[in-house]
């Protein structure tokens, strides 16, 4: 075993026809493979502790290969892969991880230790590299974390065939994985039996983001698949409910705590299952009717197929963990204590603090800075609304929980999603009502932050639900993110 894992590297280095010198260095990438670097990452506030978990060489880099140093500066971490003998930057990649908002939360604060796993992703190089994993401070200065050098030489470079039973759906393929952003729609919850019902949903999901701007323009440089490995149950887990489901990618509701934040801890399955495409950006669709999702810029974003706001939700999560997105609402529920720090402009291009009073989409603004938008009436409506989901959410859970027939369980999910389905109508209409309704400028509320932090317009699909268009100063980050992501 370890003797054919050796020679196949060799042979690989010595005939692929797509090995190009790094800059400045010796080592050279084979873009024909794409290196894994798994590891754990451990600790409360105040701390990081990572050590390495597994290497492995897996499919052709679905990347660009002509700049490998990321211009956009985005994400609370930062992965850099340096030539071992030179030093030389060949590789550089912003990300978020769920680690970081564990580490934000109020249990971490008081000193409270998880573990949470994590993937880097490179081209494959031919010669030993130093792999640096590097935290961004509440000053945007990066501080080395992790340090480790790999030869990708060794024999425990893992390279395992993939899953017999894992199933793939091409809903769109613009084109060549390195000129395309490839979107990787994982199904968690659908069994063997509900396959045809994944690739149905995987369409459905396509058509939605490539029928949104700034997407629907250039589905030439999108591609959209599915890859399913079949889960042993439905749906997934909902603590809070007293539901616990065995599914392939372990998702689950409740994640830091908030009831509609859906999450997986179990990225090695992610990972093991999503190498069977070419992928840029994953999102897991997780077989379920209820509300709720998540994206962590540059990780993987969630969403569930059967709510009446799922298509809002996919392309809402996919703004943050494609493009590095912040939310816009602020007076939701949240587990974050210091998300945005007090005093610093934060790295997202949707939300600003206004340093020297102007923000920067300043280029875009086309009315007065700060904006008016009666925000006074919009946070009591909002206020109004947030009691009674509460209210609803607890008679569900308290339902779900004492064995209720389920017909009560059910009427009180649809009442759930009629209040709803009316707060957003009646949102909507009181944004388009408004008569800063459409105009770019810095609208007070957004980043979880109530006062001191502003978004671009009154109302945009990181703001509120609805699959609506991305405001401006979020589809300018958008194609920011494009342009970095393709050759
Ligand atoms: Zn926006």
């Amino acid at each position: 075993m370890v003797t054919r894992l050796l020679v196949a590297v060799a042979i690989v280095v010595a005939v692929s026809s797509a090995c190009v010198s790094g800059p400045a260095s010796g080592t050279a990438f084979d873009f024909d493979a794409t290196l894994r670097i798994d590891y754990h990452h451990t600790g409360a506030a105040g701390e990081e502790i990572v050590a390495l978990d597994r290497v492995y060489r897996e499919g052709s880099w679905p990347g660009p290969r002509a700049d490998l140093i990321d211009g956009l500066d985005l994400g609370r971490y930062r992965a850099r892969l340096l030539d071992a003998a030179s030093g030389a930057e060949l590789y550089t990649r912003g990300f978020d991880s769920y680690y970081g908002e564990w580490k934000t939360t109020a249990p971490a604060a008081a000193g409270v230790r998880r573990t949470y796993h994590e993937t880097v992703r490179t081209p494959f190089p031919t010669d030993l590299v130093t792999f640096v994993l590097e935290m961004r401070g509440d000053d945007g200065v990066f501080s080395e974390v992790f340090r480790q050098t790999i030869d990708p030489a060794d024999p425990e470079v893992r390279e395992d065939p993939i899953d017999d039973d894992i199933v793939v759906v091409e809903a769109h393929v613009g084109g060549d994985p390195a000129a395309c952003v490839d979107v990787v729609i994982l199904g968690d919850g659908y069994t063997a039996a509900d396959t045809d019902k994944f690739a149905a949903d995987v369409h459905r999901f396509a058509a939605a983001l490539l029928g949104q701007e700034p997407f629907a323009s250039m589905t030439d440089r999108m591609s959209v698949r599915g890859v399913l490995k079949p889960s042993q149950q439905r749906g997934c887990d909902e603590p809070t409910r007293g539901v616990h489901r065995n599914t392939a990618l372990g998702c689950t509701f409740n994640s830091l705590g908030s009831s509609r934040y859906l999450l997986t801890e179990d990225n090695r399955f992610i990972r093991d299952v999503a190498r069977a495409a070419p992928y840029d950006v994953l999102s897991v669709m997780v077989n379920h009717e209820r509300y709720g999702g998540g994206g962590i810029y540059n990780l993987f974003n969630t969403f569930t197929s059967d709510n009446q706001w799922s298509e809002y939700v996919f392309v809402h999560e996919f703004g943050h963990g494609f493009s590095g997105l912040a939310d816009e609402y602020y007076s939701s529920s949240t587990s974050y204590t210091d998300f945005y720090p007090e005093g610093y402009e934060p790295a997202e291009r949707n939300i600003t603090r206004l340093p020297g009073g102007a923000p920067k989409w300043a280029d875009l603004v086309d009315t007065d800075v700060p904006t008016a938008w009666n925000k006074a009436e919009y946070d009591a409506m909002d206020v109004e609304y947030q009691a009674r989901r509460g209210e609803s959410n607890a008679l569900i859970a308290g339902l779900m929980r004492g064995g209720a027939p389920q017909a009560e369980v059910d009427e009180a999910l649809a009442a759930g999603e009629e209040l709803s389905l009316i707060h957003q109508q009646k949102l909507d209409a009181w944004f388009a009502a408004n008569s800063a309704f459409g105009k770019v400028g810095a609208f007070e509320g957004a980043g979880y932050c109530t006062s001191g932090v502003y978004r671009a317009e009154i109302d945009c699909i990181m703001f509120t639900k609805g699959l609506k268009r991305f405001c401006a100063a979020c589809s300018r980050g958008v194609l920011e993110v494009v342009g970095e992501m393709t050759d």
